[in-house]
């Protein structure tokens, strides 16, 4: 069998795994499963990378050693420290990680293309590949390179080291413009010098493009985030096949295709369950600040005893719990799952109502529920739930803020107006669990905690749930 033959089926082996895994990702009950076989997958096509030094030409071979062992200790750093992260990182922290990976697998596609178009002129005068090879290699460079940078500002802004959204007049014009340098450099390079600039033109290309990655993703917040984030993913992906068809690597082209595709589809059902377009999300300027927007709200905010509401949620017919990111914060999911089966026990139907963009990442909140062992037929997506709200005794909002807030029906002035949001100010009545006055992610005040028919439940979910549970509990003579 020749190396060559080994390394071919070694890619389709990876592909398929790639593929299979991911299908086993599309339902909670198999995901488990699908990611480790999607990292055998991987495991594979990295192996047949290697695989390749063993069939290189004689020419090739003084470099060998050298190139395996930079690839080696690359290695050994990215297995240990994915390994360490993976271990350590926080629930609550995991988008901010899914942000620094897409931008590692941009910046890795980025560093591909600048290594392809900084390679000297062959001495002979060869003219070295042809204009596709070039036009994909710097569209490729582009998109690593955006995504490189704008993943850092988006890990930045989730992890809260940057606060605020840019926001000042002629901004739109200022991102247009540095986007048409980057496009005319990169144009310049492909069709004017044949994949063969020199060096600095290289450089201002991809500083051009990390600037621009830089400046698109800084005006953008809120409810527009998720919808970003998941860009970059798809971004990272296209990049990632692009530079694989210039290394005709089958293993890079092929699991680009699959986070590429993937994460498209991803990014259009996020917009559209936020109600906005993909280019509304990157080039519009909303203009107001949270604080800005705030306009006077009536009413005052009626705090209640957490024992109080759990009782009468326990004697209701049907209590619908949106979870949100305060959920996640205080981990306080299986002590909610605890609270509902007893609930249940008495004969309440419980439902669980689930906002596409609660928590930090896409599927966090689902995440979550799966985590706790909460059964998947009691978990709605907001579209199939959101009709119920009005049958509801009780809606419990569980450390959720924005995903509840009416103004974004309301007040066209809000950074969060046009996303659909869960009809809890529908319910007879509905109790919010919170720690304070913290406002939501979005940074405006909700004008469902001051409503007539709103209680506030103050303190950390977990507390709360346990004397929720509790009080239920001393009820059926359970004791504590
Ligand atoms: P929010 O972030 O709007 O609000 C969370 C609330 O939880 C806060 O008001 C906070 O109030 C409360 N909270 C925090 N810690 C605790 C705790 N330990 N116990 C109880 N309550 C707590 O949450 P939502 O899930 O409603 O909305 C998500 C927001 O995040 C949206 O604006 C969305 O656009 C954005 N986003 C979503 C992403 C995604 O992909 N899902 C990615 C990036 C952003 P207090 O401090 O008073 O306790």
């Amino acid at each position: 069998m020749s190396p060559q033959f080994i390394i071919d089926a070694s890619f389709i082996a990876a592909a398929f795994l790639f593929i299979y895994g991911l299908k086993r990702m599309s339902s909670p009950v198999t995901a488990r499963s699908g990611i480790v076989v999607a990292g055998w997958g991987m495991l594979v096509a990295v192996l047949a990378s290697f695989l390749y030094y063993f069939g290189v030409t004689e020419a090739a071979k003084p470099h060998l050693l050298g190139n395996a062992a930079v690839a080696l200790i690359a290695l050994v750093l990215g297995v240990s420290w994915a390994w360490w992260s993976g271990k350590k990182v926080a629930m609550t922290a995991m988008p901010q990680m899914v942000a620094l990976y897409n931008g590692m697998g941009g910046g890795s596609a980025a560093a591909i293309a600048a290594m392809v178009l900084l390679q000297p002129v062959p001495a002979d005068g060869a003219a070295g590949h042809g204009l596709v090879h070039y036009l994909v290699t710097v569209l490729g460079g582009l998109i690593g390179a955006v995504s490189l940078s704008g993943s850092l500002i988006a890990w930045a802004k989730l992890d809260e080291r940057i606060k605020g959204t840019w926001r000042y007049t002629g901004l739109q014009a200022v991102n247009g413009a540095v986007m048409l340098l980057t496009l005319a450099i990169g144009g310049y390079i492909v069709f004017a010098m044949h994949g063969h600039a020199p060096p600095m033109v290289v450089v201002g290309f991809f500083a051009a493009a990390l600037v621009f990655g830089v400046f698109m993703t800084m005006p953008i917040g809120g409810a527009d985030m998720p919808v970003v984030i998941s860009l970059y993913n798809a971004f990272t992906g296209l990049a990632v096949g692009a530079e694989g068809y210039v290394l005709q690597n089958p293993a890079l082209m092929i699991a680009g295709m699959v986070v590429g595709s993937a994460g498209t589809l991803l990014t259009l059902l996020m917009a559209k369950a936020m109600n906005r377009s993909v280019s509304n999300v990157i080039f519009s300027n909303f203009g107001v600040t949270g604080d800005e927007a705030q306009g006077e709200i009536k009413g005052s905010m009626k705090p209640v005893e957490a024992g109080d509401a759990g009782i009468q949620m326990r004697y209701g017919s049907k209590v619908i719990i949106a979870p949100g990111y305060g959920l996640a914060v205080a981990q306080a999911q299986h002590k909610l799952y605890e609270f509902v089966k007893l609930c249940e026990a008495q004969g309440v139907e419980v439902k669980f109502a689930i906002h596409p963009v609660a928590g930090r990442m896409p599927g966090h909140m689902n995440v979550l529920l799966a985590e706790a062992g909460v059964p998947y037929d009691i978990i709605f997506d907001m579209e199939d739930i959101n009709g119920e709200f009005k049958e509801a005794d009780f809606a419990l909002v569980i450390g959720a803020n924005d995903t509840v807030n009416p103004a974004a029906r309301t007040n066209k002035s809000s950074p969060i107006y046009g996303m659909p949001i869960l009809n809890v100010d529908q319910a007879k009545q509905a109790f919010v669990v919170k720690r304070g006055q913290g406002k939501g992610y979005s940074g405006v005040e909700n004008e469902l905690f001051f409503k007539d028919n709103t209680n506030m439940v103050y303190g950390d979910a977990q507390k709360v749930l346990v004397s929720m549970i509790q009080a239920v509990k001393s009820l059926e003579g359970g004791g504590h």
